[in-house]
């Protein structure tokens, strides 16, 4: 066995997963080296730039818990960061942290092999150079591979056709334009309040209609940020324990235990909260009980109706085939006044679908649609598509997409596959649906204790066992079913059940059984020795 490697641990992407695994990997004294094919760190604020971006979480538990320095010098600016504020963010972390040293921008990772004699992973980048290392990350995200709608004739338009996901780096001028959107899910939600008072006019192709909740904007203050900072800690330790990794107290009752002027109050009270208040405070099972959730659902399409003024409009913007959790949450400050405006038009494709893009815009049916620019936020092959896009080659010549092809798209709990030694995923497939910054931190910190326990203790190889992707297999589909995001997710066709992807097998993409409960079992995995991440012929060892 020839090891020589160039670093112990090679990690694919400079997003929050790559810098809070370089972060842990150093600290327990792995060499490693983080590849992103983009020229800055972001990952997926690097890409997705388009206008109206930002966080839909709070500020507090959208961001790293791990560094002191940063928690006490960086000032977060608004409730809900924009895009541009979480990477300065980043930025200064990794400059702050002294990162860059340890990562290559503007390189793509092309290929990895995992040499089975040497116990290596040879991965080869566009530079033409193959590096070696010991263990292999991915840190591409789990939104990352775009996909364009299922349309035909995109080339033919003449215009300017842009995606969310691949907004131009130097921006793009929409004042004046004749611009068409679509895509509604939460990247289209939030660009339309945003970009109705600039363009000319703004035509939004809708097909499904999504429940959004409105997002209460406002400016942090010192006072604010001070307490934030004196009690941090304890914050990350609440979202840490949540099912959806915000610091939020569990809501107590069904919101069929209370007379409906309570429920109403309650429903008001968190709607003006704004964000994921109302879809986690206001009842402990709107994500678990069908009738608490089509409660849920008809209060806001109360709100669609008291705010949009023309009532055929906001019949169209109320879903009426699903209950609200069917799809994701979006939050989104000032989505449906934006339907008051008189130079924005809602069209339904889904009773008339777009047929074609033309030279001049699209077609609905026997209307042309004449655009200067059509921009699709129409979303991505979600959790799995950025590794099945890459090869990675394990045991035996076997790729990981013909592994995905098999079904078991999460491994052991979303972090290892078997047949894919010393290959981990940092927010894997079937990881849990959360506000992601807290599963991503808890997630660096497990992979660095399982590589320290395995160097120090002479295992070579961590690789999930075929038993523990059974049972983890078995546990989101039972986890999933038991919410209400099976049967919505279906009617709704939600990206988490790859719903959204022509071809993708219907399957749950994320763990929907709580970010707390896959904590534990990471702990589990843990006190057992990493049992069920090492192959049958080292459990013995
Ligand atoms: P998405 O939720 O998958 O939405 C895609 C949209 O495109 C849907 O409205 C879909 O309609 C529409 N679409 C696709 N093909 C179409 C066609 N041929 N004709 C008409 N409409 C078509 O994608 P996304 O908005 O990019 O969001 C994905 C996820 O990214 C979110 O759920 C969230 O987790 C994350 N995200 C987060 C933030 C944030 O944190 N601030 C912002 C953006 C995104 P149908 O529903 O009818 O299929």
């Amino acid at each position: 066995m020839d090891k020589n490697t160039d670093y112990d641990a090679l990690v694919i992407g400079a997003g929050f997963s790559g810098i809070a695994t370089l972060h842990y990997f150093r600290e327990a004294g792995f060499s490693t080296v983080v590849v992103d094919k983009e020229a800055e760190v972001g990952g997926t604020w690097w890409v997705n730039r388009y206008p109206g971006v930002r966080t839909d979480s709070e500020y507090p538990y959208y961001s790293f818990s791990f560094s002191k320095e940063v928690r006490e010098e960086w000032n977060w600016s608004e409730r809900y960061p924009t895009g541009k504020e979480v990477l300065e963010y980043l930025k200064f972390v990794v400059d702050r942290l002294d990162m860059r040293k340890h990562m290559m921008f503007n390189t793509k990772v092309e290929k990895a092999v995992y040499n089975e004699s040497d116990k290596v992973w040879e991965v080869t980048l566009s530079t033409g150079k193959t590096l070696r290392v010991s263990y292999l990350v991915s840190g591409m995200g789990v939104l990352s591979k775009p996909i364009w709608p299922d349309i035909p004739g995109r080339e033919t338009f003449k215009g300017t056709l842009l995606h969310t996901a691949m907004w131009p780096s130097e921006g793009f001028d929409l004042a004046g334009k004749r611009v068409g959107l679509i895509g509604l899910g939460s990247s289209g939600l939030q660009i339309t309040p945003t970009i109705a008072p600039v363009v000319d006019h703004l035509t939004v192709f809708q097909r499904t209609p999504n429940f959004v909740v409105d997002a209460t904007l406002s400016k942090t203050t010192p006072e604010e940020l001070a307490h934030v900072k004196e009690t941090y800690d304890e914050i990350w330790e609440r979202a840490a324990a949540h099912p959806f990794g915000v610091d939020m107290v569990p809501a107590q009752y069904s919101a069929k235990e209370v007379s409906e002027e309570e429920r109403d109050r309650i429903f008001e009270s968190k709607w003006k909260a704004g964000g994921f208040h109302f879809a986690n405070e206001c009842f402990n099972d709107l994500a678990t009980d069908h009738e608490s959730a089509e409660l849920a659902s008809e209060f806001i399409r109360k709100k669609i109706r008291e705010t949009v003024t023309d009532p055929e409009t906001a019949e169209l913007l109320c879903p009426k085939d699903y209950s609200f959790n069917g799809k994701r949450v979006p939050t989104v400050a000032g989505y449906y006044d934006t339907y008051n405006r008189p130079n924005v038009k809602l069209v339904d494709v889904k009773s008339t679908p777009i047929t074609e893009f033309t030279e001049k815009g699209v077609r609905v049916g026997d209307t042309e649609y004449e655009l200067d620019v059509i921009i699709c936020a129409t979303g991505f092959d979600a959790m799995t598509g950025n590794l099945t896009k890459l090869d990675i080659v394990g045991r035996g010549g076997k790729v990981l997409r013909e592994k995905f092809a098999e079904g078991l798209i999460g491994g052991n709990l979303g972090i290892s596959y078997n047949g894919f030694p010393n290959f981990l995923v940092a927010l894997g497939p079937q990881t849990p649906y959360s506000n992601l910054p807290v599963p991503i931190q808890l997630g660096a910190q497990w992979m660095a204790e399982a590589l320290s326990y395995a160097r120090d203790n002479g295992i070579d190889e961590l690789e999930a066992t075929t038993e523990s992707e059974q049972w983890w297999a078995e546990e989101v589909d039972r986890a999933g079913k038991s919410t209400v995001m099976f049967e919505q997710g279906k009617k709704a066709k939600a990206w988490f059940l790859g719903d959204n992807v022509p071809g993708k097998p219907q399957q749950f993409q994320v763990y929907m059984g709580g970010g707390q409960v896959y904590q534990d079992f990471c702990r589990q995995a843990k006190e057992d020795n990493y049992r069920s991440f090492r192959a049958p012929e080292l459990v013995n060892a």
